[in-house]
């Protein structure tokens, strides 16, 4: 055995004792998840290569950790971890080993990981009367009273049982929003995930606090005492638990084989992103309770269970420096170059800031460890600096003064929190603007990209979109490396474009303020430019969610003689879109509707288009204005926030009935 070894050894130990403090004690993370996981996982296979090695107080053969806020409680039955893998060869594997000992037929329960604390509740006699943390395993926290706040855990059961229930205690991530929001608004500390708002929540000294914090809980494990019919799987044990008036996660299901838990993993992977609470993977269980019996456990985790991980959605890593974009608006966006870093399955290495004034609140700055998330949008945000000491020896972050690429100084009109750069010839600006106007969601002009739009205009070939109608094929050879095929495809995808909906015409002008769903309103309502030109400010006001300030910069937008004179020459250019069918009828007029889940017969678009054609309008989200909810099959949470709002909800059936 090398000392290279042993001190790499000692070193991990080091590295992940330290962050279980800051996770288990703290509620602060320090470092990922998925960095903790790859760090355990090297510390397992050294002290495997080297059992000589492996000491008691190794962190691979603990499970958690407690603090000494509360009285500590012995648990009558140990709490363990889970053994994890974040790949299907080591799940298949695992499964193999196991129908190698106990035949082909072995079953298995999936169920999501619920990303929470984990928490022991005895039931005597059917009445709650302990609820400890799991801490770590042997010793947990007896928080009774706070647990007794959560309105999810029964105070006494439907049976008159002796029972010790496992689940886990976690947040609502849109009350955990709620939460940020609230102790934003207080100034005070915002937690960086919806279990650190669950730990902090459920661990306070004054149960009164906690009553305050919207926690839930799932069950997922039972122990009876003197009962000889209890029940003999897995997923009966579930099904009693529900009987006896507990939560059980509505999405278990019962696998006969690896590939139907595989199956289950692949689905949840993507659809995990709907559910309004956080899960991190999937737990995979042997369903019969003998086997489970037999197989045993480890000194951390139980033999018969593993947890498949998703991809993480989270990571930590280094400001390397701070950058500027220039938008399409003149907008100047931050935007953080980051140590490259794993996340949700793809390496990230750079990630938004969003505006100035979100530095400051973040107080980011270059050399800061900060938290990442991929959120629905295509780049990663930062979330969260990571505390440390060497955050004050940083120099402090100061916004620029002038455009990065023009170098005009930048301004704020309007009091806005952005700075803009106000030079409308700025290359970065213009290139911006052409950019987004052959955008997928804009003209949809396909073959041209940044690159393509780079040499047109360094070579003097375009100075504007309007430009781009202009352009013949000979120009496009000039390029580097484009030869006659690719030269006919792009001017093709050009003159195609003439033809596009109003709705991309006016979401490819880039009116400030003003996206796809508003364009779709305005083309809507107005049906052709020629309205939209002759259109009164009050007339963009009295359309319904556009608002004062929208409604002025769309009527600047019309009034401007520049753009007056491109309307007229994308004209001459032939760029017109077909005339805006008007509503069949106005049976859905002055309504709102949300689309969720996969509806039975037609697509989300197919049905938005029906509702237009009869007055109504859609939108992304459930809100009180909302008229109705059309939801298909797994929908997710915008269906349980119309439930909570009292919103309508209806079947495509009950939708079409409508109309007919
Ligand atoms: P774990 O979270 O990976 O798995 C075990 C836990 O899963 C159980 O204790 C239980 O709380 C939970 N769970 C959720 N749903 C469940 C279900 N349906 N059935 C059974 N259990 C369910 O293990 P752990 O020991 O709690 O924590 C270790 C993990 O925590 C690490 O793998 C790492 O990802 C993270 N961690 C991170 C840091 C950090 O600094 N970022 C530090 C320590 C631990």
């Amino acid at each position: 055995m090398s000392v290279d070894i042993l001190e790499k050894i000692n070193t991990l130990k080091d590295e992940l004792n330290a962050a279980n403090y800051k996770y288990y004690v703290e509620d602060n993370p320090s470092i990922s998840d998925y960095d903790y996981d790859m760090k355990f996982k090297e510390l397992e296979k050294l002290e495997a290569e080297h059992p000589e090695l492996k000491t008691p107080d190794s962190p691979t053969q603990r499970v958690g950790s407690i603090s000494e806020k509360f009285f500590p409680h012995t648990h009558k039955y140990r709490l363990y971890s889970l053994d994890n893998t974040y790949n299907y060869e080591d799940l298949t594997e695992w499964y193999n080993k196991i129908t190698a000992e106990y035949g082909q037929h072995v079953e298995l329960v999936c169920e999501l990981k619920i990303d929470g604390l984990a928490m022991a509740l005895t039931y005597e006699k059917g009445f709650f009367t302990l609820g400890v943390t799991r801490g770590d395993g042997v010793t947990g926290e007896n928080i009774t009273p706070n647990l007794k706040t959560v309105k999810a855990i029964p105070l006494k059961l439907f049976e008159n049982v002796d029972v010790e229930v496992r689940g886990e205690v976690y947040m609502p991530k849109t009350s955990f929003e709620k939460l940020n929001e609230e102790n934003l608004q207080k100034g005070e500390k915002l937690f960086a995930n919806p279990r650190n708002a669950a730990a902090g929540s459920i661990r306070q000294l004054d149960s009164t606090i906690t009553a305050k914090r919207d926690l839930s809980f799932f069950s997922y494990t039972s122990i009876f005492e003197n009962m000889p019919n209890a029940p003999k799987t897995h997923y009966d044990s579930l099904m009693y638990l529900k009987k006896l008036g507990f939560k059980v996660n509505p999405n278990i299901k019962l696998c006969k084989n690896v590939q139907g838990a595989i199956d289950y993993c692949k689905k949840w992977e993507n659809e995990r992103f709907n559910l309004n609470y956080a899960t991190d993977g999937v737990v995979i269980k042997v369903n019969d309770l003998r086997i489970q019996e037999e197989m045993g456990f480890t000194a951390r985790a139980p033999k018969w269970a593993t947890a498949f991980k998703f991809p993480p959605e989270e990571a930590i890593t280094t400001v390397e420096d701070i950058e500027f974009g220039v938008g399409k608006t003149g907008a100047i966006t931050p935007v953080a170059k980051l140590t490259p870093v794993l996340l949700a399955g793809s390496t990230v290495a750079r990630a938004s800031l969003h505006n100035f004034d979100e530095i400051k609140r973040l107080d980011v700055r270059v050399g800061d460890k900060v938290v990442i998330k991929k959120a629905a949008e295509i780049i990663p945000k930062v979330i969260k600096v990571v505390e440390s000491d060497e955050h004050e020896l940083l120099e402090e972050f100061q916004a620029p003064t002038i455009c990065p690429s023009c170098g005009e100084k930048l301004g704020s009109p309007d009091g806005e929190v952005n700075l803009y750069c106000q030079n409308p010839k700025c290359s970065a600006v213009v290139k911006a603007k052409i950019e987004f106007w052959v955008s997928k969601d804009a003209m949809d002009i396909d073959n041209i990209g940044p690159s393509i739009i780079e040499q047109l205009y360094s070579k003097g070939l375009i100075s504007s979109s309007i430009d781009l109608y202009k352009l013949t094929e000979e120009d496009f050879m000039k390029l580097e490396s484009v030869k006659e095929k690719s030269a006919a495809n792009m001017y093709n995808a050009i003159q195609k474009s003439k033809h596009n909906s109003l709705k991309r015409l006016i979401t490819a002008f880039s009116i400030k303020s003003v996206g796809k769903e508003t364009a779709d309103i305005l083309a809507g309502e107005f049906g052709s430019l020629d309205r939209l030109k002759v259109a009164k400010e009050d007339d963009f006001i009295a359309i319904n969610g556009l608002g004062e300030k929208m409604a002025k910069d769309i009527y600047n937008f019309f009034h401007d003689e520049e753009n007056l004179k491109m309307l007229e020459e994308l004209k001459i250019l032939g760029v017109e879109p077909p005339a805006v069918e008007m509503p069949k009828s106005d049976v859905f007029k002055g309504k709102t509707f949300v689309l969720t889940g996969t509806l039975p017969n037609m697509t989300r678009d197919e049905a938005g288009a029906i509702i237009k054609s009869h007055g109504g309008k859609t939108s992304s989200s459930v809100s009180k204005n909302t008229s109705f909810v059309l939801a298909g099959e797994s929908a997710g949470s915008k269906l349980d926030k119309a439930k909570n709002l009292g919103v309508i909800i209806l079947t495509e059936e009950e939708f079409l009935g409508m109309i007919k």
